[in-house]
């Protein structure tokens, strides 16, 4: 039996969106495929509210992660991490020899402004990343306040993991001063996995350009070029049949409505925040909750692993804890194209199990 996928990523995707992908091919050097990219790179602009050049990458989202520490980071990366995925970014630039520093909170904690302030004026770094939602432990950074902050110092690049929050909640790239946005298709965009996407500003280009050793799958220069140079094309073999599947998704979307479907998650995590309360615990600092997933403190001992168990006999699934986090949370993603009504199933179906008042 399927299970609706309430993770954070692969999230549920739609049967029509799957259907996309059984299309017939198209070369990679044809004037059909730079139509398909700029139909995607137009309706990107317009979700992330930006001008800037958007490009693809055939990886998960992580390869625009390690792309953009490496290809931008001349001097040294201040990497700010709230979590899990905070700690990836210190390690790929450790893995890949590009001088960083990590500055880390407590677990369930957000990134303060003061603490991006006080390395950023030390004038040590000149790149800095932020995780926008963190996936681990439910928390959404204050963005707005961190850009104010990041602002000040011009000749850092800012660049930002919108993994599990892009088309989930407002990300205004050019108004925050973005430098570099990264999401991937299986979280808040309701595809499957395979395809990352990014922003890049011309600053963050002009920076990587003077930057040696950038590789090659992974160039940020390079990809940016040969957008521009070929007609949006990409240097290699890009995911053809994912990039129909975005193209319609992204039409989808744009028929909801940004602001509806905003409003949609915040709307959805309002519920799961209030169910949570009444029964359990939210794990994060009440102050910067995600909209996109809500991490619930497991204060009732259950056994997060036999729940799923349950659950999956009805047809569902949550995630477990991150890492550490494993039994002494679960997390219960609500993102993508699930609505309302599917999560308060979900929400029925757990309070069956665990013998919950409604
Ligand atoms: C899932 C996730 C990642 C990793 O993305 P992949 O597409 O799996 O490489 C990075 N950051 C956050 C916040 C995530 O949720």
């Amino acid at each position: 039996m399927h299970k609706k996928l309430f993770i954070p990523g692969p999230v549920e995707v739609r049967q029509e969106i799957l259907d996309q992908m059984a299309k017939p091919l198209i070369g990679h050097r044809t004037k059909e495929i730079s139509e398909l990219q700029r139909n995607i790179s137009n309706n990107l602009k317009k979700l992330f509210y930006t001008e800037n050049q958007v490009m693809l990458s055939t990886s998960s989202g992580s390869g625009f992660m390690e792309g953009a520490i490496r290809s931008c980071t001349a001097k040294k990366a201040a990497v700010f991490s709230v979590g899990a995925f905070g700690k990836r970014w210190y390690k790929m630039a450790v893995s890949n020899g590009v001088p960083a520093d990590l500055f880390e909170v407590e677990m369930g904690q957000a990134t303060s402004p003061q603490m991006v302030e006080e390395a950023l004026s030390t004038g040590e770094y000149d790149l800095i990343t932020i995780t926008h939602n963190e996936t681990s432990t439910g928390v959404m950074n204050p963005i707005k306040e961190i850009a104010d902050v990041v602002k000040k110092y011009p000749e850092v690049v800012f660049c930002v993991d919108t993994v599990s929050s892009a088309a989930g909640s407002k990300i205004e790239v050019d108004q925050l001063g973005i430098d570099i946005c990264i999401t991937s298709t299986q979280k808040a965009l309701g595809l499957p996995p395979g395809l990352a996407i990014c922003t890049m500003s011309n600053k963050a280009y002009e920076r990587a350009k003077t930057v040696k050793n950038r590789g090659l799958y992974f160039d940020m220069v390079e990809i940016y070029d040969t957008i521009n140079k070929k007609d949006h094309q990409y240097p290699s073999t890009p995911n053809v049949s994912l990039m129909y599947a975005l193209e319609y998704q992204l039409d989808q979307i744009m028929e909801e409505g940004l602001e509806n479907r905003f409003a949609r998650h915040i709307e959805m995590a309002q519920y799961v925040r209030g169910w949570a309360k009444k029964h359990f615990e939210i794990f994060a600092d009440e102050k910067y909750l995600s909209n996109t997933l809500t991490t619930v403190k497991n204060t009732r001992g259950i056994s997060v692993k036999d729940l799923n168990g349950e659950l999956a006999k009805r047809g569902f699934m949550i995630s477990n804890g991150y890492g550490d986090l494993k039994e002494k949370t679960f997390r219960i993603a609500h993102m993508a194209d699930i609505t309302l009504d599917e999560v308060k199933e979900l929400i029925g179906h757990i309070n069956e199990i665990l013998n919950l008042e409604e």
